[in-house]
């Protein structure tokens, strides 16, 4: 049943996978960050190029035209020398016939393009306008001199052929370096993801497996913080749970073992005032006290219990208000009279009268019931249980202690005394009716409080069990102080 809801709910599919979500996060990023490299490359290092082929046009041109002022005779000269860098400077007439360079040992200079010559002569003109422009993959400046007595053109021409290329050719490496990075860093993301996504599927597979009930699973996973801190956390939840499963068996156990001896004894005696002791008053007497007895052991029995439950989920409120701490104790122990009288116990008191204190009575009355009950249960062969009630030397505070001479209880069982349903093995005296509920009511109560409270015991030595209250002046008048304040 249980674990057919598991396997539904694991069959839920979920909002995305982080595999798939990693994997689309990394494309995404991967392709943003290629296409930003292709654009700024583009924009840089082309740009820069165009930009600098202007400048170096413009330079030559002021140059040529310089050594034209300078020199007529030596241009052929200088048109070579920009030629073995990669520059073509020519002097055209203005039908764009080439005058420099003239054809050279036979080698004939191949004439410019028509449509070049009419694009270059509708954008300077002939009155001496200089432009930079762009024919095909070339960069242009022409502008207008005059050269041995005949006006012309002087025209510079990059070609920006091999600059094209050379981008061209960087950007197919960039496109391949870029998709290899796209393809290195899917397989990173997809071995990356898998590692997480195994580690989180084996928590929850655990996970199940803990819900079916089995407690010796350990979520195991310290490859990252944060999925070790997880699995850490579902260790402590496992730990927690266990316990609980157990406090229920124990409970269950306690309790059905509690219900059934007094249960038993009233049924048994019950029948034994029908069937024998009817009419012997003495016999009869002593079997009912036994029943009276039994029914009190079971509605203890049965308000531990619900006092525990209604703790552990807070649905009490403490209702805060100001009483006679002093008249209090001494109303519990008096409460325990019986044990004085019939059975031969001793109390011994150190009381300071008059003594007050804010809290809920009802509930502190609880606290020192149980710790009375307590040293009563497991108090040594003496029988003796000493208590006191004194205000410290400053008056702000008060200490209640409750002190007995028997066994004492072990220090490793020291911290589990206040656990719910936790019992100390075989330390009783005698019959022990109790449930193991009775300091689990008395810790939650002060914690609830926010009192100190505490326990010293020594095996062989008894123990002592304290409470520190905080006083409250006896002359205020208790009616009128707030109540239920907290
Ligand atoms: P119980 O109903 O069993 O007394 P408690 O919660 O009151 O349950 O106490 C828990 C356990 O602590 C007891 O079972 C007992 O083993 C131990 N304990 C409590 N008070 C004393 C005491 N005064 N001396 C020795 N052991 C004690």
């Amino acid at each position: 049943m249980k674990s057919e809801r598991f396997k539904k709910l694991k069959s839920i599919r979920g909002p995305r996978s982080i595999n798939l979500a990693m994997w689309g996060y990394f494309c995404v990023f991967a392709f943003i960050l290629i296409v930003i490299v292709e654009v700024v490359f583009y924009i840089v290092v082309a740009g820069t190029f165009e930009d600098k082929a202007t400048a170096r046009v413009n330079i030559i041109s002021n140059e040529t035209v310089a050594e034209l002022e300078k020199n007529p005779e030596g241009i052929h000269k200088t048109v070579f020398r920009y030629r073995s860098e990669g520059v073509n400077v020519y002097l055209l007439d203005f039908d764009g016939k080439i005058l420099v360079p003239a054809d050279v040992d036979g080698l004939e200079e191949p004439p410019l393009s028509e449509t070049f010559i009419k694009d270059m002569k509708t954008r300077i003109g002939e009155d001496g306008k200089t432009e930079v422009f762009h024919f095909g993959a070339s960069i242009n400046l022409a502008r207008v001199v005059s050269y041995k007595g005949q006006s012309g053109y002087v025209l510079v021409s990059y070609s920006l052929k091999i600059v094209h290329e050379t981008v061209r050719t960087l950007q197919l490496y960039l496109i391949i370096v870029g998709v290899t990075v796209l393809f290195v860093s899917l397989l990173v993301t997809y071995a990356f993801s898998q590692k997480i996504t195994r580690g989180l599927k084996n928590m929850s597979d655990t996970a199940v497996k803990l819900a079916e009930g089995d407690y010796t699973v350990k979520f195991a996973n310290a490859d990252y913080t944060e999925m070790a801190q997880l699995s850490d956390t579902l260790n402590y939840v496992r730990d927690e749970v266990k316990k609980s499963e157990d406090f229920r068996r124990e409970i269950l156990a306690n309790v059905t073992h509690d219900l059934k001896t007094p249960l038993t004894m009233i049924k048994a005696y019950a029948s034994m005032i029908k069937e024998i002791s009817g009419d012997n008053k003495e016999k009869r007497e002593k079997h009912l006290q036994v029943i009276i007895d039994e029914s009190d052991r079971l509605t203890g029995l049965v308000n531990d219990v619900l006092s525990v439950s209604k703790l552990q989920s807070n649905l009490d409120v403490i209702n805060f208000k100001v009483f006679n701490l002093t008249e209090l104790v001494y109303g519990i122990i008096n409460r325990f009279g019986y044990l004085q009288e019939a059975q031969g116990y001793s109390f011994m008191i150190d009381i300071d009268a008059g003594l007050y204190t804010r809290a809920d009575e009802e509930k502190i009355s609880q606290v020192i019931y149980n710790l009375l009950g307590n040293a009563a249960n497991y108090t040594g062969e003496d029988k003796t249980v000493y208590i006191s009630l004194k205000s410290s030397m400053d008056g702000k505070r008060i200490k209640f202690s409750v002190r007995d001479t028997g066994k004492g209880i072990a220090k490793e069982d020291l911290p589990e005394i206040w656990d719910r349903y936790y019992r100390v093995k075989e330390n009783h005296l005698r019959p022990v009716k109790g449930t193991g509920l009775g300091l689990n009511i008395v810790k939650v109560i002060l914690k609830n409080h926010s009192f100190d409270f505490g326990v010293e015991s020594k095996l062989g030595e008894g123990s002592l069990f304290w409470v520190d209250f905080p006083a409250v002046p006896a002359e205020i008048e208790v009616d009128k102080l707030p109540e239920n304040v907290n």
